[in-house]
């Protein structure tokens, strides 16, 4: 059996610029790409990494949000990503509130969720947040793992810290290469082995 591999980017912080105060992005109004964002989508969608969101939307809970105007948000989100040269595979949200589920981050129930639809290999996929519930959800099923932001615990939690999410894609993409040239090298090795 082939297994994908994925990147799961968390939404709010990522993608977009997050709500003042710990609010919600409740309408597409509201919605803001962060700087550099859509390139960096355009750049990581010629891989052949799935591209997953895996979003906690407790606003939905708490009945400040619908389901309709996150469907809608998202729409148009996609849209604008497609229209920019980029792709989302799947977008995976939680509704629920604290301990009400197994899908809210830190829980790692969106990957499980990511990993069946999409016959994933979590151990070689990537976890995108910034947040340590992000990175805590990742580490869960043996991702491996990217924060972005200042925080220090999360920093020292993560297996990489970056500014962005342009930075978080060229250090995947530097780590593929490299590993690719050694697995290369590797290869040459094997051949010149097998020469002698
Ligand atoms: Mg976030």
């Amino acid at each position: 059996m082939i297994f994908n591999k994925a990147i799961f980017l968390d939404r709010d912080g990522v993608i977009n610029k997050k709500a003042p105060d710990k609010g919600y992005i409740t309408s597409w109004d509201n919605f803001q790409f962060l700087p550099g964002v859509l390139k960096a989508l355009a750049k990581i969608s010629q891989s052949s990494y799935k591209i997953f969101i895996v979003t906690n939307q407790r606003g939905i809970s708490r009945g400040i949000m619908s389901e309709d105007a996150l469907k809608n948000i998202h729409n148009n989100m996609i849209t604008e990503i497609r229209n920019n040269g980029g792709r989302i595979d799947e977008i995976y949200y939680c509704p629920h509130g604290n301990n009400e589920c197994t899908c809210r981050k830190p829980l790692p129930g969106m990957l499980d969720n990511a990993k069946s639809d999409y016959n994933i290999s979590l151990e070689e996929s990537w976890v995108v947040g910034d947040s340590i519930t992000d990175i805590k959800a990742g580490k869960a099923r043996e991702c491996k793992t990217i924060y972005i932001g200042e925080d220090s615990e999360a920093m020292a939690f993560s297996d990489y810290s970056v500014d962005s999410l342009d930075s978080a894609v060229n250090l995947i993409s530097s780590i593929n290469l490299s590993l690719s040239s050694s697995t290369e090298r590797f290869i040459k090795k094997r051949r010149l082995i097998i020469k002698c």
